[in-house]
């Protein structure tokens, strides 16, 4: 799209090093086989301490895609960022953890976030992960309407009250705190649960923000649900919409489990899907408000121009936009430069426990079709840009 090729904008921040650092790194994701070979031998040497691996992490995925291994060595990238009105989303990224001991570790940490994120413009929110607080089988569990035994229960009631500890703290500060989604199968309990946390805490504003992910099937049956029981209960909905990160692992599941996909059929499906729900949104802005998470032009084109058809303000305050550090510089910059609400997701934590979240960020760059095409055209096209201009 036209209107992201600014690549002077999107990459206001980087010097030329970096961006040739950034080049190669994506140059050598490209390659699937590399990537997959090269992801496997990086888990296994980061946890058995080999020798410098940690360093080489370090200075390729890690500097692409984290701001730093704490919350304060990441708050100089929160600076810079906001120089160009980007907000930053600390992402404490450790996954895969299903001890209580860690559950309340994450706890601690989300809460620190949420006193970080208190009265400071550049951090506008605070999220965390549902299995970030308890393991993902008991959400299985409690989605499924099973009897619980009397230690599930207690464990259950754990969870609910990490969940209600967070979301009383982000309402008692005034901090917006969205909750990422995760698999289908853990996902009803999960939306109940902060459905719960958005009648509580949501009485004169979205302060608890779920997360649609629209790529599955019936999403906008269960929005139209949920809307009609905020008007009920008088409160407000906030959403961060994405497609959703899951699609093979739920495919998989589905057919080894003989049960309906949950998935669109489509990418067209899945577009067309998230392009409705723009318009729920656009609809029912008295009582939505709304984080649009997506590295796709088009979506972004599409509400912009949905704003500006209805006249609204590129900054209205119902309306966000973001993307991951490390990823699409060129909707982020240029939406910031535009003074849209602008924010990127900036994972944190030490190198050893963040290496799942990057080995991720390789694979989806390898597999999600022309994302890193983009990304190295558009860097190949500022490094021209800057050539020229010092000649
Ligand atoms: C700020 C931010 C926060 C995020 N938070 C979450 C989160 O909480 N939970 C979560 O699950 N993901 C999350 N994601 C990831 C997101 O769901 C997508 O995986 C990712 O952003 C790619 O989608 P896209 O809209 O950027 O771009 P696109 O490249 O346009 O779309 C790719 C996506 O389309 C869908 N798709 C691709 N092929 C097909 C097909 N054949 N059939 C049906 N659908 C298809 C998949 O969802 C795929 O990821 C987040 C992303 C961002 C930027």
């Amino acid at each position: 799209m036209f209107v992201f090729n600014d690549t002077k904008i999107a990459f206001a921040d980087k010097s030329d090093a970096e961006l040739r650092k950034a080049y190669w790194m994506f140059k050598l994701i490209e390659q699937p086989t590399l990537t997959k070979i090269g992801t496997s031998i990086l888990n296994f040497s980061v946890h058995n301490n080999i020798p410098f691996a940690g360093d080489v992490v370090k200075y390729t995925l890690f500097a692409q895609f984290c701001g730093g291994e704490t919350r304060e060595e990441s708050m100089k990238v929160v600076k810079k960022m906001f120089k160009h009105h980007v907000g930053s989303i600390f992402d404490y990224s450790i996954e895969g953890k299903e001890e209580e001991a860690v559950f309340d570790k994450t706890l601690q940490e989300i809460k620190e976030n949420i006193k970080f994120a208190e009265g400071n413009p550049a951090i506008p929110f605070v999220v965390f992960k549902p299995t970030g607080f308890g393991r993902i089988d008991l959400y299985a569990e409690v989605g499924s309407g099973k009897e619980l035994t009397t230690s599930e229960k207690e464990e259950w009631s754990r969870i609910v009250n990490r969940f209600d500890e967070v979301c009383k703290m982000a309402f008692e500060r005034n901090v917006v705190i969205m909750i990422d989604a995760e698999e289908t199968w853990m996902q009803d309990a999960a939306d109940e649960l902060i459905f719960e946390m958005m009648k509580k805490y949501n009485q004169q504003k979205a302060v608890v923000w779920n997360t649609i992910q629209m790529y599955r099937t019936k999403r906008l049956e269960y929005l139209e649900k949920d809307l009609k029981r905020a008007q009920e209960n008088n409160f407000f909905l906030g959403y961060k919409f994405v497609r959703g990160a899951y699609m093979e692992k739920e495919r998989n599941r589905a057919a080894e489990m003989h049960y309906e996909d949950p998935i669109q059929p489509t990418k067209e499906a899945t577009d067309n899907n998230y392009n409705a729900a723009i318009d729920f949104v656009l609809n029912h802005l008295d009582r939505v408000s709304a984080f649009f998470g997506t590295h796709n032009e088009k979506s972004t084109e599409l509400v912009m121009d949905k704003m500006k058809e209805r006249g609204l303000e590129n900054d209205n305050p119902h309306l966000f936009f973001g993307q991951l550090y490390g990823m699409s510089d060129n909707i982020t910059y240029v939406l910031g430069e535009k003074n849209y609400n602008v924010s990127k997701y900036l994972p944190y934590g030490p190198v050893k426990d963040v290496v799942p979240y990057l080995t991720r960020r390789a694979q989806e760059n390898t597999s999600v079709a022309g994302q890193t095409g983009r990304e190295l055209g558009l860097i190949s096209k500022e490094l021209k840009r800057r050539k020229s201009e010092n000649n």
